[in-house]
């Protein structure tokens, strides 16, 4: 069994953010990485938009500079994914799948993954033509020919984004109607850039390679039963836009999520639910999907389970209870408003339901 003050789950930017923040506030953090160390950034080749970098720098090599500085400031990395966890007692408890069982006093969990269509040749292109992500590789499209798969609101606003770029879109949906919004729907017919390809799928991804670089794609009818044939489309690029998993399969009936499994955060805050609990990037963001905004909410759950276990401390102290011992179970609320609000329910034959507001600025 190994403790520390601080589990991080997961290992793309906003892990490594919390990691950084967390290491250097002395709190020893522990971070499991999961099946892809590093997160989405390595699968894709080149970033332009992660500030810092005057040259365009690859993602890989990005993560790798990331772990390399969480590690650097006293991170303890750890190779395993998270199979379950409780969070019903404290400390609170994840099971790896190695047979590891972690415990901590506060967590930030953080991912996710595009979905990919899954064939062969989607993989071949990944990070050299063919993307999930208009928003960070649009730009590499600067007066070509793109296209877009997806038939909701995500798919429909980067075909929108991407006609600011590209000098041709398509959209192709496997069915004769989108399932976006009807204003997005509107503003995507009358563009002029936009030619949208209904019951269509891509059957391969077409391409050079020496260097590896799109040149089209190959369509399938979703509605020829007969099998006849395929038709062939040029683009230089393809986005993948339909949708994104949250990694929060672990987290079912233990946080509050939305419908569609991202956790669920207070506003301006990556706290969750559960006092001590805490979500960034990816996990709970749809909107911007972004390594750099990713990064910022690792750094405010870092910031935010420092004041916890802070708050915590102080409170064990006053209350005269050794801080390491993890029978205690103790819920802090609200203390970003200065005032923190215990509720003691383990120790309730000395406290007997202790309640108190305690005033904890400048502890
Ligand atoms: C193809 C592509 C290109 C992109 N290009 C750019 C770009 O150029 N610029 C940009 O800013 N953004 C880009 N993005 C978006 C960016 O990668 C994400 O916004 C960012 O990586 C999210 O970071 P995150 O910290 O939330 O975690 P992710 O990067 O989503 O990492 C998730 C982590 O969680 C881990 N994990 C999941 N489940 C478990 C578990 N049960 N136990 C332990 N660990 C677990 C995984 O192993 C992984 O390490 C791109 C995304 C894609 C898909």
């Amino acid at each position: 069994m190994k403790h520390s003050k601080v589990l991080i789950i997961g290992s793309g930017p906003a892990g490594y953010t919390a990691a950084i923040y967390t290491a250097r506030a002395m709190l020893k953090p522990m971070m499991v990485q999961g099946t892809q160390p590093g997160g989405q950034l390595t699968i894709t080749t080149d970033v332009e938009n992660y500030p810092g970098f005057g040259d365009v720098i690859q993602g890989p090599w990005l993560m790798e500079q990331m772990q390399q500085q969480a590690k650097s400031v006293g991170t303890d990395i750890i190779t395993d994914m998270i199979k379950s966890v409780d969070f019903g007692q404290r400390p609170f408890t994840a099971v790896g799948e190695s047979g590891e069982t972690y415990t901590a006093d506060s967590v930030i969990s953080t991912g996710a993954q595009a979905r990919w269509l899954g064939i062969d040749s989607e993989k071949k292109f990944n990070g050299y033509g063919v993307s999930a992500c208009a928003t960070c590789d649009g730009f590499f499209f600067k007066d070509k020919t793109v296209l877009v798969v997806g038939g909701g609101n995500s798919a429909v606003e980067e075909a929108l984004y991407l006609t600011n770029i590209a000098s041709k879109v398509y959209l192709v949906h496997r069915r004769d109607s989108l399932r976006a919004e009807k204003i997005l729907q509107d503003r995507l017919f009358s563009n002029p850039k936009v030619e949208v390809i209904w019951n269509s799928q891509i059957e391969e991804v077409i391409g050079n390679d020496d260097p590896l670089n799109v040149t089209g794609v190959k369509l399938k009818n979703t509605k020829d039963d007969f099998g006849l044939g395929t038709a062939t489309v040029d683009v230089d690029g393809v986005f993948i836009a339909i949708g994104h998993d949250p990694a929060t399969q672990i987290f079912k009936g233990q946080i509050e999520m939305d419908d569609e499994n991202y956790i669920i955060t207070r506003p301006d805050s990556t706290e969750t639910n559960i006092p001590g609990v805490y979500a960034a990037g990816d996990v709970k963001d749809k909107t911007y999907r972004q390594a750099v905004t990713a990064a910022g909410m690792g750094c405010m759950a870092a910031l935010e389970a420092e004041k916890y276990l802070a708050a915590k401390e102080s409170l064990m102290k006053i209350l005269g209870i050794n801080c390491m011992n993890h029978d205690a179970s103790m819920s802090v609320v609200d203390y970003s408003s200065g005032i923190g609000e215990v509720l003691w329910a383990a120790h309730a034959e000395r406290y007997s339901k202790v309640k108190m507001i305690i005033t904890l600025i400048g502890q």
